[in-house]
């Protein structure tokens, strides 16, 4: 279970719009280990698609750099990164072989999809351990300080 805060999954969905008819990506910070089992995501690092334009309708990539400063970022901040998200313009929310053959162990996968320009559905994905598919994570909703965690748990 991935738990996402409000903010979180509007800023994704926000960045899906934005980026549109190109993919948006970026990474999702938070916990990976949250007190039953589950992780949280409560902040999210946006980058450049580094891919080349005619290619960034259909294909993310994320620099190394990025990738360095994302985790140094998490750290001075005192969380681990738990994923990372990008659109899928024109697509459903399931990964792609390209996205398969480029994804790390550990990390969520979290896809959002938009449709012609408004971001729908949401989901997340998690490789197996043998690298050979994704399995679906459900996303649930992390609550603020103070607020039940998970009490949302299974909202799409
Ligand atoms: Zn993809």
């Amino acid at each position: 279970m991935l738990k996402l805060t409000n903010e979180v999954r509007r800023a994704i969905c926000e960045a899906g719009e934005r980026d549109y008819p190109d993919e948006t990506c970026g990474f999702i910070l938070g916990r990976l280990q949250d007190d039953d089992g589950g992780r949280v995501g409560d902040g999210v690092r946006a980058v450049a698609n580094a891919r080349e334009p005619e290619e960034a309708h259909h294909r993310f990539k994320i620099e190394p750099e990025d990738f360095l400063r994302a985790e140094r970022e998490a750290a001075r901040a005192g969380k681990d990164i738990v994923g990372i998200y990008h659109s899928h313009p024109d697509h459903p929310a399931a990964p792609s072989d390209y996205d398969l053959d480029h994804a790390w162990p550990v990390y969520s996968y979290v896809i959002v999809a938009v449709e012609r320009g408004r971001a729908r559905e949401l989901a997340s994905w998690r490789l197996e351990d043998d690298r050979s598919r994704f399995a679906n994570e459900p996303v649930g909703t992390a609550g603020q300080a103070g607020e039940q965690a998970g009490e949302q748990a299974g909202e799409t």
